[in-house]
C-alpha cells in the first residue's frame, strides 16, 4: 500500500483543504458535556477531537439517516422520489478501524441483495479517512478481528509521533493527497520504525477479551440457555444498544398524510428489534412478544446469523452498546457467560 508522511503542522491545512471536497464531518467534544463525542460538521480545524475514544452515535448517520422521506405522494400525480443529501459531497474524518468495519458490514447490507439508492447515492459521494486510536476497557475490536483495515478508507492516519502515516486506499484518496502534495514528505525509515512501534503499543493495550471461536456454534447448543431469560428480566427494550450500533442497520416505514387524506410523505426510520412492536404484523400476531426472546434475537443476528450469510458477525467490538445500556448488559460478559455455560451452572445449583 502507498503510504506518505503528514507532518502534524500541516494537519489544520489539509483538513482546510478537505473543505473543497465537500462537508467535512469529525469527531468532537461536547461542549456541554466534556468526556463525550459526536461527529459533527468541522467549522474549525482545531474542533477535532484527536483523541477520542467512541462517539455516541457511529457515522452510519450520515449514510442512513436516523428519519428520512423516501419519497413523496399524490393520488392525482403519482411519487416523487426524495433522496435527502443526495448531492451532498463529504469527508467522513478521524474514523477509528472499528467504525470503517461498521461501513464495510453496511455497505454489503445494502447492496447484496438489494441496492438501497438512499444508502448508495450518499456512500458514493463520501470519502472515508480514517484515524489511530488506542483502546481503553470497552473496546474489543481486537477480538473481533476490526481492529485493523487494509480497506475501507481512502485514507487512513496513524499517529507517529511529529506527524501521521498516511495509507492511501484508494485512487480518490491519491488524488487528495496529491492536491496538497505541498504538505505531504517522504516517509522515512524512522517512521516505519515509530509506526511499527506504536501498532505494538496498540497491540498491548487491549484489557477486554471475547473468544469468538465456534461462538456460533456454541451459540447454536445454548438456544435453550437460562441467561435468555434472565437478560429478558434486566433488558428495559429502550434499544439504545441498537441505535449506537455501527453495523445496526433496520428500519421501519411508514406514511404520514396531509389533512387531505390523498397526499403526503412515506418515511424510513430506524428502528430496533428491542422494540415490542418490531415483529408485529397484520392481523396483531407478534413473533417476538416477550422480551427475552427480542435480546435473544440481536444476539443471534449479530453472532449466528450474519456469520452465516455474510461469513463475519455483525458486531466490530466498538464497545458502544456496553457504554450505553441503561442496565448495564454488556455483549462482552453475555457471550462469555454463554461459552462458560456459567447461567446454566448458576440456575442449576
Ligand atoms: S454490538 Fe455493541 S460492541 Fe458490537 S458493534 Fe454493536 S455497539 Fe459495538
Ligand atoms: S440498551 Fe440495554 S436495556 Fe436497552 S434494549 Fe439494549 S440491552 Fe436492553
Amino acid at each position: 500500500m502507498k503510504v506518505s508522511k503528514l507532518p502534524k503542522a500541516n494537519v489544520n491545512k489539509f483538513l482546510e483543504s478537505l473543505q473543497d471536497f465537500g462537508e467535512v464531518i469529525i469527531p468532537k467534544e461536547k461542549q456541554e458535556q466534556p468526556g463525550v463525542y459526536m461527529f459533527d460538521t468541522m467549522t474549525d480545524p482545531s474542533e477535532v477531537a484527536w483523541e477520542y475514544l467512541r462517539t455516541i452515535i457511529p457515522p452510519k448517520k450520515y449514510l442512513t439517516k436516523p428519519k428520512e422521506v423516501i419519497f413523496k405522494f399524490d393520488s392525482q400525480r403519482g411519487f416523487e422520489e426524495v433522496i435527502e443529501d443526495a448531492e451532498q459531497k463529504r469527508v467522513l474524518f478521524g474514523l477509528h478501524p472499528c467504525d470503517i468495519h461498521g461501513i464495510k458490514i453496511l455497505d454489503v447490507v445494502f447492496t447484496h441483495q438489494y441496492t438501497d439508492p438512499y444508502y448508495t447515492r450518499r456512500r458514493n459521494n463520501t470519502v472515508i479517512i480514517g484515524l489511530s486510536c488506542i483502546p481503553d476497557e470497552k473496546c474489543f475490536c481486537k477480538s473481533m478481528h476490526t481492529d485493523y483495515t487494509e480497506d475501507g478508507f481512502d485514507l487512513a492516519l496513524s499517529d507517529i509521533g511529529d506527524g501521521y502515516l498516511v495509507a492511501i486506499g484508494t485512487s480518490l484518496g491519491d488524488d487528495l493527497v496529491a492536491e496538497r502534495a505541498d504538505l505531504f514528505t517522504e516517509v522515512e525509515e524512522t517512521d516505519r520504525r515509530k509506526y511499527l512501534d506504536f501498532r505494538k503499543k496498540r497491540n498491548q493495550s487491549f484489557k477486554l477479551d471475547l473468544d469468538i471461536d465456534d461462538l456460533p456454534y456454541i451459540l447454536d447448543l445454548e438456544q435453550h440457555s437460562p441467561i435468555w431469560d434472565e437478560l429478558g428480566k434486566r433488558c428495559l427494550t429502550c434499544g439504545s444498544c441498537s441505535m449506537v450500533c455501527p453495523t445496526c442497520y433496520c428500519f421501519n416505514v411508514y406514511d404520514e398524510l396531509n389533512l387531505d387524506a390523498r397526499s403526503g410523505r412515506r418515511i424510513k426510520q430506524w428502528d430496533a428489534c428491542l422494540f415490542k412492536d418490531y415483529a408485529l404484523v397484520a392481523g396483531g400476531h407478534n413473533f417476538r412478544e416477550d422480551r427475552a426472546e427480542r435480546v435473544k434475537n440481536r444476539y443471534y443476528h449479530k453472532q449466528f446469523r450474519m456469520v452465516e450469510q455474510y461469513g463475519k458477525p455483525s458486531c466490530v467490538g466498538c464497545g458502544r452498546c456496553i457504554n450505553a445500556c441503561p442496565a448495564g448488559i454488556d455483549v462482552v460478559e453475555v457471550l462469555t457467560k454463554v461459552r462458560e455455560g456459567s447461567y446454566a451452572e448458576t440456575e442449576s445449583s
